[in-house]
């Protein structure tokens, strides 16, 4: 079955048995438990797109790998078409759950592993490619959802990882099998990790000549033994554990960030598809981490859409939709956003195939995309909070609305003009402080900094990329300079 529901979707990651210690305890059910199960719904969400009839068409794409029809979340990127769809369909994504939905991660892992793979196999004379395509292939007629973990501890960072205090702060071979290998270490900031099926685990820098146990490349599913999830904190997560919904700012779905351990894991070789080819490591970043900036040129713009709605919607609540001043600051937000937006269709637009035969964004528009994604929520966040007002730091509880004694206070002194219910300007107030300081804000703002590499990280890129030696050759042309 190529295209799972929803509801088939939250079976067959229920069926795992999947546990993670969460805020001390060891937890299993966790498709249930209420920190998690909003995060469950975000991704089921993508399942569930293709299969709405207004959406269908574009989460569902023709498979060359498969010959099915099959989730846009699973597919070997075919065209610039193809890159553009995938930031239409993140930006739709993030639209109706404002948050992270989880499943982009695998999906550019897939495209850059791909690709590297054939690149290698052609230069070392390794059979990753194959071993590879047969595994995708099994994850698209499955509709499966693969975390794509990339980020070690990394311990003292002036260190390379055979220098650290302790070895396994870069995920490393310990054991080499007939069969397999054995692998230690640890990937942080798992996003939608208890979430999904399967990992495919990749290396966190490009490696050197003496680090061939920190070059490896393989796929796992998430149940498999030695692996251990542990749970992380968001701002303001406990009031998922509270009985009313309102204070949670976002009732439906959230996102999920796991700590994910792999104490002495066995891989067996049809699942590994880099073990030693150390040049092959940073490739594989690169690649990565392009497609995951392209990412956010969709993902974040849809968030961003719900964030500008929700500042538009409380400034008619609070009677100056009108004023200027706050019309200038949407159109600013509006602004900042589709400049997003854009960066994410240019680098896609821009794409070319590579050798593999998939399509790879533009790397230096990528970088700019998530380069601009690590300031522009920020200010957008910013402009919401001015335009909200101080409530959204001090306004009273839930429980308190439906208080008896304070309730009907609160429902008096936060009346704003006709029309306008109390309980709903709270809703309100509380989706805005959701996004900008609350649960929400982890994916909003914490990951526009850090996911898919700090702002460093693109500078270092867009620096290599930007042909600079060209730019100066331009002068030199226009100015006789020889
Ligand atoms: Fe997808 Fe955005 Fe979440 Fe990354 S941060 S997994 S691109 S929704």
């Amino acid at each position: 079955m190529a295209l799972k529901t929803g509801d088939e979707y939250v079976a067959s990651i229920k069926s795992l048995g999947l546990e993670a210690n969460v805020m001390g305890k060891k937890t299993g059910n966790l498709v249930e438990h209420p920190l998690v199960q909003p995060s469950v719904r975000a991704v089921a969400a993508t399942y569930d797109c293709a299969h709405h009839e207004a959406t269908k068409s574009l989460f569902r794409v023709q498979s060359p790998l498969c010959r099915q029809e099959i989730n846009r979340f699973t597919h070997l990127h075919q065209s610039t078409e193809d890159l553009i769809n995938k930031v239409i369909m993140q930006r739709h994504c993030g639209n109706i759950t404002a948050c992270c939905f989880q499943r982009c991660v695998g999906l550019d892992a897939a495209n850059a592993v791909f690709s590297a793979t054939y690149e290698c196999d052609r230069e070392h004379g390794t059979d990753y490619h194959q071993r590879f395509k047969d595994y995708w292939r099994w994850i698209q007629m499955q509709d499966l959802v693969v975390d794509g973990a990339m980020t070690d501890p990394k311990g003292d960072r002036g260190k390379r990882p055979k220098d650290q205090i302790d070895p396994d702060l870069f995920l490393r071979v310990v054991d080499r099998k007939r069969n397999g290998v054995v692998v230690r270490g640890a990937k942080f900031h798992q996003t939608g990790m208890l979430n999904s099926h399967e990992i495919i685990v990749m290396p966190t820098l490009s490696m050197r000549a003496g680090e061939e146990d920190w070059a490896i490349c393989f796929a796992i599913p998430a149940n498999t033994e030695g692996i251990r999830f542990i749970y992380g904190r968001q701002t303001s997560d406990t009031r998922k554990l509270e009985e009313l919904k309102l204070d949670v700012g976002n009732p439906a779905f959230g996102g999920q960030e796991v700590m994910t351990v792999f104490d002495n894991v066995f891989v067996p070789a049809e699942r590994i598809f880099l073990n030693r080819e150390v040049n092959y490591s940073g490739i594989l970043v690169e690649r990565f981490a392009a497609y995951h900036r392209q990412s956010y040129g969709g993902c974040k713009v849809g968030v961003g859409d719900v964030l500008i709605g929700a500042a538009a919607l409380i400034a008619r609540m609070n009677g100056v939709e009108k004023a200027s001043h706050i019309k200038d600051k949407i159109v600013e937000m509006i602004h900042l956003n589709e400049t997003l937006y854009a960066c994410g269709i240019a680098c896609s637009a821009a794409g070319h195939r590579t050798d593999a035969g998939n399509y790879e964004i533009d790397m230096l528009l990528a970088n700019v995309c998530k380069l601009n994604v690590t300031r522009f929520p920020y200010e957008i966040a910013r402009l919401a909070t001015d335009i909200a007002g101080g409530l959204l730091g001090t306004m009273p509880s839930a429980k308190d609305l439906d208080d008896p004694v304070a309730g009907p206070f609160i429902k008096k002194y936060l009346a704003t003009g006709d029309g306008v219910e109390v309980v709903d300007r709270m809703k309100v107030l509380r989706l805005i402080e959701n996004l900008v300081a609350g649960a929400g804000s982890v994916a909003y703002l914490i990951e526009s900094m850090h996911g898919a590499g700090p702002p460093m990280a693109q500078r270092i890129m867009i620096g290599r990329q930007a042909d600079l030696e060209g730019k100066i050759n331009l002068v030199k042309g226009l100015l006789h300079i020889t």
